[in-house]
């Protein structure tokens, strides 16, 4: 824990500087606030009980003990636990070099339905940030936005939201629209994605717990303004995050959670029911090409004018943009 006698020596010393002055602060309170234990003086019996008391913890250089101080110029070293990180199947596809790592798995070879337990007394939870989603999880305009973002004031702490440990740290440079990022693989086989951050706080490899800082939030990549985007995966595929968070309360919706196929559909998302969600999941594109239009297309694809247009939100006579992607069912 301690790399050298001398660190541990200087490490030693500090704790009882500190733990005097902690003292003799809590002495002098306790006097104050208890006059009975002024009376019974501080060999008495009550105050005897009360030299056990943690009065503060100080850092080690492992994250996950502390040191804890108690009145009576006393410390223990205090486990905080490690992520639990026991399946087999955990480092399956582990790759540090790619943030897409399985993206030659086709959604068709993935199960209907995956039962993920999110949190339990062994694997804690974290809003990683609380806040009102900006952007949901949705086609938006010309591309697809595969997380929810949430805005913050540069430089706010970005918690993990689960145990687990850091599979990519990426910079702007590499990451595409990501900007600064990370990605944490937890042991139900979750990942969790971190985007437009403005610092690193952890590196790759790194076991993280629930609400562990593990960056600070910024508006690098591709962003308008400081905001978290923040995505969940389950084999590199995309679903909805609102379905597992409440942002705005910072609440786990459940601790147990059943991720269906249709869910990795970018037209799913939290809020609709089952069948809402599967008619989502099997709406069809169209992209526009010179000369078409919206006759044409309802024609083509066995529906109405109207209908393409409420499905996309338009109008009959909105502008036929080239590239532009309508669903036409
Ligand atoms: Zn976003």
């Amino acid at each position: 824990m301690f790399q050298t006698t001398s660190n541990f020596l200087y490490v030693l010393k500090n704790i009882f500087l500190l733990a005097a002055c902690l003292s003799a602060t809590c002495f002098s309170y306790a006097q104050e606030a208890d006059p009975e234990a002024t009376k019974g003086g501080p060999s008495g019996p009550v105050r005897g009980l009360e030299m056990r008391i943690p009065v503060d913890t100080l850092d080690t250089e492992d994250k996950f003990t502390k040191i804890i101080l108690f009145r009576d110029f006393t410390w223990e070293y205090w486990d905080l636990g490690r992520p639990v990180i026991d399946d087999d199947d955990f480092y399956e596809g582990w790759n540090t070099e790619s943030i897409h790592a399985f993206k030659d798995i086709p959604l068709s070879d993935l199960p209907d339905e995956i039962d993920l337990c999110l949190a339990d007394s062994l694997h804690g939870y974290c809003c990683p940030l609380i806040g009102k989603v900006r952007s949901r999880f949705a086609y938006r305009r010309t591309r697809e936005h595969k997380g929810t973002d949430l805005p913050l004031t540069r430089g706010d702490s970005v918690r993990a939201a689960f145990d687990g440990v850091v599979r990519i740290v990426e910079f702007s440079r590499n990451s595409g629209g990501y900007g600064n990022m990370l990605v944490i693989r937890h042991a139900n086989g979750l990942e969790t994605y971190y985007g437009h951050l403005s610092k690193h706080l952890v590196n790759t490899g790194e076991l993280v717990k629930a609400g562990e800082v593990i960056g600070l939030g910024g508006s690098t990549g591709r962003s308008t303004g400081p905001h978290l985007h923040f995505e969940t995966r389950y084999m590199g595929k995309a679903f909805d995050p609102e379905r597992l968070i409440d942002f705005e309360t910072g609440t786990l919706r459940d601790s147990v959670f059943v991720l269906k196929k249709h869910y990795f559909s970018i037209y799913s998302h939290y809020g609709q029911d089952d069948s809402e969600s599967v008619a989502a999941s099997q709406r069809m594109l169209h992209t526009i090409r010179s000369g078409d239009t919206l006759g044409a297309l309802a024609m083509k694809y066995g529906t109405t004018i109207k209908k393409i247009c409420q499905l996309n939100g338009i109008s009959s006579s909105t502008t036929l943009r080239i590239g532009r992607r309508l669903i036409v069912r």
